[in-house]
């Protein structure tokens, strides 16, 4: 990673921001982004200035470093990169948003923020820590419950199996099925701890290390029934594993598929999807950005069973924008319990 200096005038309040300075051809690594750091210009009538507290890093940053068509734009070379951030209104020309409102908007990958009033949304931080609005009271918590509520709906005794269930997503998934009726719920995630932290404290029934043996094997161990409903976040082998052991009717939410992120080629299909059609399956891809109107009901019922405790949920914490790049590598290869984060307060 490199970083670059702009010229400013001593009064001037300074903003570093994490840019992409490469396409990556299959992983990204350290030189795939630069820090810079820039004078953070006045805010325009209407505009207010945001201090970042902290940032959200979220795997699907890694299509739009690609220079290809996708729901979203990709990042621009030599541009700051942007997403989910919360932090404190320092300065306001609206006034609609006062000088020390708490706001979330999507202008993160930066310390400073400069942006229209209309793009931030104040957020109660009575009701919850701010940095819970990237995680369980933000996009990925909103993930979990429309999967599991209109994607793939979770009815009374259903087995429910989910995969990066360690992650942001999945580790409220797991515990979300339960309260939605499930009978059992499996998670599958990487590495012995993880997947003991599955059933300790994320509330999963059983739990699959996906790197220490067959998936199908051990999917077929915890679930010999068969399963109901899943929440795919990895796509490849576990899709394929999943669709092997659905009984008929079963529903599947293609919620992200993050075992093919950084392929540099085609990653093969589900060999079995025929399966899909012998078994009436329903397979069903989502985009959160088309369930916001689902915030409120989730934040209602997610911030209850966050200040009676029933609701457990984690984050990883990396500190300071310079480790930023670090921890967007970090969540692409599960460095993460939880939700990772990144905090740029003092
Ligand atoms: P996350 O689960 O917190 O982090 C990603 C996790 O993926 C890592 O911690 C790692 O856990 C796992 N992983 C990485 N490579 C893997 C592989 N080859 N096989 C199996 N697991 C692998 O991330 P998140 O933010 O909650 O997102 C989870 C998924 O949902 C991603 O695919 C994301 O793109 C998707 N998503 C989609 C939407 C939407 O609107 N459709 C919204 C949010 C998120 P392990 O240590 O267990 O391997």
């Amino acid at each position: 990673m490199s970083t670059q200096q702009t010229t400013v005038t001593p009064a001037t309040t300074f903003s570093a921001e994490v840019r992409l300075a490469s396409r990556p051809v299959g992983s990204p690594t350290a030189d795939t982004f630069e820090l810079v750091r820039t004078a953070v210009p006045e805010p325009a009538e209407g505009e207010i200035v945001v201090r970042n507290t902290w940032m959200s890093v979220d795997p699907y940053m890694r299509g739009r470093m690609d220079d290809a068509p996708s729901y979203i734009p990709p990042f621009e070379l030599g541009a700051a990169l942007d997403g989910s951030a919360v932090g404190v209104v320092v300065a306001s020309r609206s006034d609609a948003v006062p000088v020390g409102a708490t706001v979330s908007h999507f202008l993160g990958w930066r310390e400073y923020a400069v942006l229209d009033a209309a793009a931030a949304a104040v957020v109660d931080t009575g009701l919850a820590p701010a940095s819970a609005y990237l995680g369980v009271l933000g996009t990925t918590g909103l993930t979990a419950y429309a999967a599991l509520t209109e994607i793939a709906p979770v009815r009374e005794g259903d087995v429910v199996f989910v995969s990066a269930a360690a992650g942001a997503v999945g580790s409220v998934a797991g515990q979300l099925a339960r309260r939605l009726g499930a009978s059992k719920v499996i998670g599958s995630a990487g590495g012995p701890e993880k997947a003991a932290k599955l059933v300790t404290d994320f509330g999963y029934d059983s739990a699959i290390d996906y790197r220490a043996g067959s998936l199908d094997e051990q999917l077929a161990a915890a679930a010999p029934e068969g399963i109901d409903v899943y929440l795919d976040s990895v796509g490849g082998n576990h899709l394929r594993a999943a669709i092997g052991a659905m009984r008929t009717g079963g529903r599947i939410a293609l919620v992200g598929a993050i075992s093919t992120y950084n392929a540099t080629s085609p990653a093969p299909g589900p060999d079995n999807l025929f399966q899909a059609a012998a078994k009436e399956l329903n397979l069903r891809g989502m985009l959160v950005s088309s369930y916001f109107h689902l915030f409120p009901e989730w934040i209602g019922r997610a911030a209850g069973w966050l200040a009676d405790g029933s609701l457990r949920t984690e984050q990883t914490v990396v500190e300071g924008i310079e480790q930023a790049p670090a921890a967007f590598l970090g969540v692409m290869r599960g460095a993460n319990t939880g939700k990772m984060l990144v905090r740029l307060e003092g």
